[in-house]
């Protein structure tokens, strides 16, 4: 699959962060990680610290799927509104995966304090305002459960909008809780971690068969070589699918672009992460280095050559969308990328196992806030292979 265009700024920016071998020789382990981008380093980053052994491959190079494309904001709403998601679950399950994406930036940004630079963790309050007079009834609806189930919220209406922010909305939802990250380096980060604590990291190792055997699982990779271990967790992004025989994802189309550095460091409100209410929506953020992040604008459909023919067309129009925001910020285009990426029925992701593959275990973070979905991933299976199952897992589980 064409997972992306193929020059995000992070992989401009960091460069081969670290080198990996592919993998030599015919070995076994006690876990094997299938997918070393943001959601296999972290699921191996809580297995390496459980006590686990083991060994990360992955066909590209590591961080080099989605990951080195994704604008990492890290928001704790999901793509489906808690409203909608309580009438597509149940009230409590709904909150239960609000406040579990919630906790998730935390804990990553608990893990990020062990690198150096933090990987770009930065906490930001998140601002979504109504992008129409028409919208509001809902986001005030969304804003009135939110704060009756705790979260620390505040409602802004048309004229706080304009005085805070300068440009003017309907209304908006103020969210203390939000940051944003840089997930490829994060992606580094971890993986080096695990080495350091006896894991093994492959990339150019493609795995072309899967044989689940009564006691184990065998990955045959495309040079003839095999990784047996006990069990087998699958972190290969939206290209997961290929192992699941029911269709849990729907493939779509997305664009960003950043500026050149700017001379100041303070472009808006406390640096929000700005969304809105429209769909496909519009995005902000900034980035360490002085940028400004626009991405949105996302098609409906999976085809790369469509997808990357339309970069110059969609920058001009985030560019335009952006500047009728904030004429007075001088935003230079610097880099503009597009992307693959996923989304579930319900805005949640897919953890867990299914029948046909014993010994294996899915984490897969789709949707807009893949990267909150990947922790509790990491935690979910973790705990589950430490004989601790979490009982939230069934939240996000295949049969759900
Ligand atoms: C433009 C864009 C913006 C985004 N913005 C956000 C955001 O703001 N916030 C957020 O949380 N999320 C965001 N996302 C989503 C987020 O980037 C993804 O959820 C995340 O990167 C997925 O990570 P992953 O490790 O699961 O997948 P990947 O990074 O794609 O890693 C999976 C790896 O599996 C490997 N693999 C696949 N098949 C095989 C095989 N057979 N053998 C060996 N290896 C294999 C691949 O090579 C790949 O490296 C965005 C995505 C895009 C594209």
């Amino acid at each position: 699959m064409d997972l992306r265009s193929p020059n995000p700024y992070w992989l401009l920016k960091n460069g081969l962060i670290s080198n990996y071998p592919s993998l030599p020789k015919t070995t076994k382990t006690e876990i094997v990680v299938m997918g070393a981008g943001i959601t296999g380093a972290l699921c191996a980053w809580h297995l390496v610290n459980a006590g686990f052994k083991v060994i990360i491959c992955d066909k590209r190079h590591v961080g080099m799927g989605s990951t080195a494309a994704s604008t990492a904001l890290l928001q704790y709403e999901i793509d489906t509104p808690l409203y909608e998601l309580i009438e597509k679950t149940s009230e409590s399950a709904a909150v239960r995966s609000y406040e579990l994406c919630a906790y998730s930036i935390t804990a990553l940004e608990k893990i990020c304090r062990n690198f150096d630079g933090q990987a770009g963790f930065t906490y930001r309050p998140s601002l979504q305002y109504a992008s129409l007079k028409k919208h509001v009834a809902n986001h005030k609806k969304e804003f009135t459960l939110r704060k009756k189930h705790g979260f620390k919220v505040s409602w802004w209406d048309a004229d706080k909008f304009e005085t805070i922010m300068g440009f003017s909305a309907p209304a908006a939802i103020y969210s203390q809780l939000g940051a944003e990250v840089d997930a490829y380096q994060l992606t580094h980060h971890l993986l080096q971690h695990c080495i350091k604590n006896g894991a093994q990291v492959y990339d150019n190792t493609v795995v072309e068969k899967i044989s689940h055997g009564k006691k184990t699982v065998s990955l045959l990779t495309g040079t003839g070589i095999t990784i047996t271990a006990k069990h087998l967790v699958i972190a290969c992004g939206y290209e997961s699918q290929n192992y699941i025989p029911k269709k849990v994802e729907r493939l779509h189309s997305t664009y960003a672009m950043v500026s050149e550095p700017l001379p100041s460091q303070d472009f808006w409100y406390r640096n929000s992460l700005i969304w809105e209410t429209a769909n496909p929506y519009l995005y902000l953020r900034t980035t360490k280095d002085k940028r400004i992040l626009i991405g949105g604008l996302d098609d409906d459909f999976y085809s790369p050559e469509k997808r990357d023919a339309a970069i110059p067309r969609k920058a001009q129009q985030l560019l335009t969308a952006f500047r009728k925001k904030f004429p007075q910020i001088p935003f230079k285009p610097d880099f503009q990328w597009a992307g693959t990426f996923a989304s579930t029925k319900d805005g949640l992701p897919y953890i867990g196992s299914i029948r046909q593959r014993p010994h294996t275990s899915f984490a897969l973070g789709f949707g807009g806030n893949g990267i909150t979905f990947s922790l509790l991933a990491a935690e979910q299976l973790t705990a589950s292979l430490c004989n601790r199952p979490d009982p939230d897992m069934a939240l996000f589980s295949f049969n759900r």
